[in-house]
């Protein structure tokens, strides 16, 4: 999503909303696809007092896995994205908020807007914050209680009680 600015840089248009959805049914997650739905975007780029700025809060679902059980799992996301749009870098690189690079007056959002959700995503995400996962032999679900395998011993170990 592209989006001209100059008249926002130029204090014409004060205030400029900003709402759509994203497509990232192709955007890929360490080999997880999360979004089949889009991740709605909705702010504006405002200019108060010469200073122009972008502030969006992004909407999303994660589809994703629980990385103990595997199990799927819906993670709702909100992610706030604020940056000070510039048409060219200050000399001292003393500013607190991130900047946003915009020189010819138009703004790209999907390299932001991609940057956050990942920056946000979570990567180790949990079904219950205390999933206990599966038992490795028998494929067991842990967090409905213990299975019913022994406790693995090492073969080196076993011929070691053997002996005494
Ligand atoms: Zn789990
Ligand atoms: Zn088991």
């Amino acid at each position: 999503m592209t989006l001209s600015i100059r008249d926002v840089f130029s204090g014409r248009t004060p205030s400029l909303p900003i709402a759509y959805e994203a497509d990232f049914r192709t955007y890929d997650f360490y080999g997880v696809r999360p979004f089949p739905a889009p991740v709605s975007v909705s702010g504006a780029v405002s200019n108060l007092s010469g200073v122009v700025s972008l502030d969006l809060t992004l909407r999303a679902t994660a589809e994703t896995l629980c990385a103990s059980c595997g199990k799927p799992v819906s993670l709702p996301m909100e992610v706030p994205v604020h940056r000070l749009i510039v048409t060219a870098l200050p000399a001292d690189g003393d500013e607190e908020d991130e900047l946003l690079l915009c020189p010819g007056g138009v703004l790209d959002l999907d390299e932001t807007v991609n940057e956050a959700i990942t920056l946000s995503m979570d990567v180790r995400p949990l079904c219950r914050p205390d999933c206990k996962g599966v038992c490795f032999a028998c494929g067991a679900d842990l967090n409905r209680g213990p299975c019913r395998c022994a406790p693995r011993v090492h073969p080196e170990l076993a011929k070691l009680q053997e002996l005494l």
